[in-house]
């Protein structure tokens, strides 16, 4: 089975490579300018434009999957990739499937639906498949095969391009939880913003990363939203996740549930997120944490 890669940023694209090999033998990927190394069997170079937003090299990207004539195209999933994904299912009469949790390998997905409540399974039936996949979603392959032999595509000026405004400079979130083996999930439990500086402490004391629930990031705005876990925010796989005052509704532990080993610390002996762990500590969190800082250093 071919398969043609596409991503916004390059971790992604090295990921994605990387566990479209656990699906396909033959596996390409497009980019946009000059490609860094990449073991895929072939990588289609689309000229970088001066003024061009990503989304519109969408027509130069549905040419290379002509040439390319691949069984799938796997995309990262990010709002602007979603975006290209669409349009290219339109300009190809194909199908986009979003935010699937697992591609089998004769292309059937699964992913959540009604908000996590259900898991639906859905296959493309007519051309390609675009599917867009999350970190994590695709176990990365031992073998790094390929010889990334790079071709030149065209790029085909759009109908009508989006016309860049102005540019802002935004906050820059320098940690990549996808690649984290130990991540402490902060939850509502935490009363106020400054008490991130305990969960900090604790994170340092294990040496993780930080990431939260969404309504940590999206309704306080504590933390950065591209660090809220689940089914809306990222899908997680480390080797150590620690829930601190996280209630474990299933919106929120499905971006963890792959997780090698889980400790919940909640007040409520009763929160969901005791029937997720392997390890549970029913306490005050800020009695809680304190404590294991002080054991760990
Ligand atoms: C369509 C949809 C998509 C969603 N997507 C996501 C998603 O991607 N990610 C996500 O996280 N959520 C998502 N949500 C929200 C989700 O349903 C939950 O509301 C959210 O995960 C709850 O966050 P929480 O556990 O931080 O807060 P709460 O549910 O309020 O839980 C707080 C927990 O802290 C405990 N606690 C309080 N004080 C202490 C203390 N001092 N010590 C110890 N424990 C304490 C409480 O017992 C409680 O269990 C989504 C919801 C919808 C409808």
């Amino acid at each position: 089975m071919k398969i043609l890669v596409f991503a916004e940023r390059n971790t992604a694209l090295a990921e994605l490579c990387s566990g479209a090999r656990s699906l396909g033998d033959q596996i390409e990927a497009v980019v946009i300018g000059t490609p860094g190394a990449l073991a895929v069997d072939k990588i289609w170079s689309i000229p970088v434009q001066e003024n061009v937003m990503l989304e519109d090299y969408t027509d130069s990207i549905a040419a290379v999957m002509d040439l390319a004539a691949a069984n799938m195209l796997l995309i990262e999933s990010t709002k602007r990739c979603k975006l290209i994904a669409g349009r290219l299912a339109a300009i190809k009469g194909c199908s986009a499937i979003t935010d699937v949790m697992e591609i089998a390998d004769n292309l059937a997905t699964k992913r959540m639906v009604y908000g996590g409540a259900a898991v639906r399974q859905e296959k493309a039936v007519a051309g390609p498949a675009i599917i867009i996949a999350g970190p994590g979603v695709l176990t990365a392959s031992a073998i790094a095969t390929g010889q990334g032999v790079v071709e030149t595509a065209a790029y085909i000026e759009p109908v009508s391009r989006i016309k860049i405004v102005s540019r802002v400079q935004k906050t820059k979130v320098t940690v990549n939880l996808s690649a984290a083996k130990k991540i402490i999930g902060v939850g509502r439990g935490i009363a106020k913003q400054e008490d991130l500086t305990l969960i900090r402490e604790l994170a340092d004391a294990f040496g993780a990363e930080q990431g939260c629930t969404r309504p940590i990031a999206e309704a306080e705005k504590w933390l950065p939203k591209e660090t809220y876990i689940g089914v809306s925010g990222l899908m997680l796989a480390p080797e150590l996740y620690i829930a601190v005052g996280i209630s474990g509704q299933i919106q929120h532990t499905v971006g963890i549930n792959r997780s090698k080993v889980i400790v919940a610390i909640n007040k409520d002996k009763n929160a969901p997120i005791f029937k997720q762990a392997d390890y549970g500590i029913v306490g005050d969190l800020y009695k809680v944490v304190p404590a294991l800082i002080s054991q760990l250093k």
